[in-house]
This record gives C-alpha cells, structure tokens and sequence, in this order.
C-alpha cells in the first residue's frame, strides 16, 4: 500500500450519509424574506424549492441519509481518487506529504454533480417535470443539465450571454445532456425584457440569469429552481468529498495537518473541509484554509452582514462574508470563483475560528497549475488551481521549517473547457488587475438595511 500513489475504496464504502455542520456550530442567522426582512419560513422556500429540499436547509440534524437511487448514481463515478502527489513533492524537494481528492472525474469535470444529483432526486420524488437554473461558464448548468435528464426532469438553463457566445463547447456539453441552454437576458420572462429593452446588445450577468430563472420557477406550479453552490443544503451535499477522503486518508495510513479548497461560493471547500471541522471541534489539530482570488477577496476583504444573494435583490437576504451585491469583480479565468457573497455556513465557520482564509493573484495561480500538470499529468480547472497554489506555498513552508507535515487539497474539476484560459497565459496576455478599493467602499456603502432584531 505505501508505495501506491491512489487510494480507491471499493464501491461499498462509498459514504451512506452527508455530515452537516449545523449540527456542531450555534444555531445560524436566519434567512430574512427580501421585502419585509422577517425571517423566512419553509412556506416562503416552497415556490422554489421541493419540501426535501427545504428540510435540509434549515436541519440541524447531524447526519442525513444519502437516498440510495443517489448513491446508485454517484458509483458512475465516487468514490473518487485520492491521489499522493509524489512527483510535485519530488520537484518542490519538500518533506512535506501532498495528497488531493480528484473530483475532475465526474461526467461534468467538476465536484458540482455531488449536488445536482441529489437536487433533482427531490425534485423527481416530489412530482417537479421542470428544473430552471443559471450557468455563468457553464459548470454547474451541465452538471443539472445531467442530473436533470437521470431522473426525468426537463432543464433550462439561463447561460449569462457573453458565456454563452465565448463558450460554446459548455453549452454543447448541456444540450448533449438533453438540457435547453437560453442566452440570457432573454424575451422568456419579465426581468429580461425589462433588461433588453434598455439595451438590447446587454451582455448579460449572473445577477440578471439568476432573476430569470427564479422568476419562471415560482410562476409555473410543475417547475422549481436550483442552485450550484452557497445555500446550507448544497455545503451538505458537498461533505460526501471529506468523508470520503477521511477513510482514504486512513488507507494511506496519513491524516492532514492542514486541508485546502478554493472558495467561490463556498461549497467544494465545505464538503471537503466540513468533515475535518467536526474532528477539531472534538481537539483534532487540523488547519483548513480556504483559498480565493485577489479580485474577488470575499473573505479576506469583505465584512460580515446580510445581503441579497444576487445583482437583482430578488433573493433572500443572507447573512454571509460580502462585497455587496453590486460588486462587480474583473473578469478573470476562474469564473466559478467570481461570486461576492460566501455560504452562511462557511461565514460561520471562519467566526468559530474553524478555518483561515487567503487570496492570490491568477497569474501564480496558473503557475503553480502548470507545475502541478506537469508532474502529476491533471489538467486543473482555473478555480481548483487556487487551492494548488495554497498546497504548494505550505509544502515550501514546511520545507524552509524542515517539517514534514501532511496537507490534502480538494482538486474541484478539471480545465479541459478552460484551455483559451491556458493559452493566453502561455502567451504572456494574463494579467492581475489591481484590486479596486474604492469600489469595493462604494458596493458596501449599499448594503441593505435590515431590522435590528436579525442582528
Ligand atoms: C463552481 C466551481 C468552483 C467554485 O464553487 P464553490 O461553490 O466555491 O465550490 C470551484 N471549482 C470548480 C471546478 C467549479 O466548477
């Protein structure tokens, strides 16, 4: 076993339950309703949301069930490796152990599957026909896209126009699936009429997709909305990563010192580090740290406070680490880490002082993603090559400090549609924009007023 680099459970030890973090940390703020800024009930989720759904939001259970037609469909490809990084130890000569969880193998790419799937099982078994969503670059709209089609649901997805005409091969990927994929704004529904009539060429956004596909879900009875990342039940999904890789861990007769994720929206770095939490809550000494870039710092420049989830303000007010939900951050590669809100979950985690956060510009990212090709042969999705960077910057560390401590990272997906982002850094046209503090000031300036009773 030592001398092997891959560590595969065999399919019955695929985990049969999530872990949610709820149940360790105090009880969460409450999501507040966007208008009156009351605390949200399950009746107000309803309209967007199936029942089985919504109970996993607001749970506070330690372990749910993972249902069996789900797990039946995770074996297409969970467990998913463990690898040891032999050869990027070997070419950054440290002491230190670099193992990652690989979630590139999943038919998307991506670990985003994990809850697409189990969305669209609820959905299924509570009579929904259709399931509406948003696709900034097109990652989660085609994990939907096939999760949808398993279990019988019709999916559109409303893909932020300039996606959609820069990135076709995602968009082909959803329509393989059986998925409709709408350039949004589109003349579908109200939100984007009202945009294209002011400007007919408008190249879309993720706030405007967002409206679109909220407001046809909770205007049509058969038809619900589902989100790739952020909310308390997609984090849940997520955890099947970090269980799954404590009893690889074991395998390889190794336990982490320090457990990396890049942070977009929170969820690939949750279900990786949620597990580990709950061991150093119980006196495990383990470090997590989640890994962001430097134009979009969520949690290492935004404040804490309750805010709109979307540009449009239709969503519930959440309580989370934001930079206002008018940020608009510099369009970089990593798109699945351009999001200015952070998971209720993980906010609260970094209030428990359960994990550090840091960022870095895409530049070193992509450096460190190259190196990392080409010693281990993955290809890393633009997001996953933060969490990269992080590893191989704590792999120095512990080699400048002669320590041999053991650091596992979550590898989120592959870059196989992400290859233009790689030959425009091969070609020297990657930049880092400085970040922009003024607007950042300016974003926040607007941050909603809520009640004095939420705080
Ligand atoms: C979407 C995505 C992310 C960011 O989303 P999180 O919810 O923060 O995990 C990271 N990596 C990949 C490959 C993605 O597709």
């Amino acid at each position: 076993m030592s001398e092997s680099t891959k560590y595969l459970l065999s399919e019955e030890r695929l985990p049969k339950a999530w872990y949610n973090l709820a149940a360790d940390l105090q009880a969460p703020a409450p999501p507040l309703h966007p208008a009156t800024g009351q605390p949200l009930g399950p009746d107000d989720l309803a309209p967007l949301f199936p029942r089985g759904v919504i109970e996993q939001e607001m749970s506070t259970e330690r372990w749910i069930d993972i249902p069996e037609p789900v797990r039946e469909v995770y074996r297409l490809w969970r467990p998913s490796p463990l690898v040891r990084a032999r050869r990027l130890e070997k070419a950054l000569d440290t002491p230190a152990k670099i193992f990652f969880k690989y979630e590139g193998v999943s038919p998307a790419g991506s670990h985003k599957p994990n809850s697409a799937v189990a969305q669209a099982f609820y959905n299924k078994q509570e009579g929904v026909a259709r399931l509406t969503t948003e696709t900034g670059a097109g990652q989660w709209g085609s994990s939907l896209a096939f999760a949808g089609h398993l279990f019988g649901l019709a999916v559109e997805v409303y893909m932020v126009r300039i996606s959609y005409n820069q990135k076709p091969y995602r968009r082909a990927l959803m329509e393989t699936y059986g998925a409709t994929c709408i350039a949004s704004p589109s003349p579908n529904t109200a939100a984007g009429r009202a945009v294209l009539e002011r400007d007919p060429e408008s190249n879309g956004s993720l706030g405007i997709a967002i409206s679109e596909a909220v407001e046809l879900a909770a205007s049509r009875d058969d038809t619900r909305y589902a989100l790739g990342s952020v909310l308390n039940h997609v984090c849940l999904h997520q955890t099947v990563i970090g269980e799954e890789a404590m009893l690889q861990m074991d395998m390889a007769d190794a336990e982490p010192d320090i457990v990396i994720g890049c942070v977009g929206g929170g969820s690939n770095f949750a279900g990786m580090a949620f597990p580990y939490m709950r061991e150093k809550l119980k006196g495990k000494a383990v470090r997590c740290i989640g890994v962001e870039p430097t134009s979009c710092p969520t949690l290492t420049k935004g404040p804490v406070a309750y805010d709109f989830g979307d540009t449009g303000k239709l969503t519930p007010l959440m309580r989370m680490y934001t930079l206002g939900s008018g940020f608009m951050p510099p369009g970089t590669h990593a798109g699945g880490l351009r999001y200015h809100g952070m998971a209720p979950m993980v906010t609260q985690a970094m209030e428990h002082g359960l994990m550090e956060a840091r960022a870095y510009q895409q530049t070193e990212c992509f450096a460190a993603a190259v190196e990392f090709a080409r010693c281990e042969g993955i290809v890393p999705a633009p997001e996953s090559s933060h969490a990269i960077k992080a590893a191989v910057d704590e792999a120095l560390r512990c080699k400048a400090e002669g320590k041999a401590e053991t650091i596992l990272f979550n590898l989120s997906g592959h870059g196989h549609f992400d290859m233009q982002a790689y030959m425009d850094y091969f070609a020297g046209k990657m930049t880092d924009t400085p970040f922009d503090d003024a607007a950042l000031d300016s974003s926040l300036a607007t941050l909603p007023k809520v009640p004095e009773m939420a705080e």
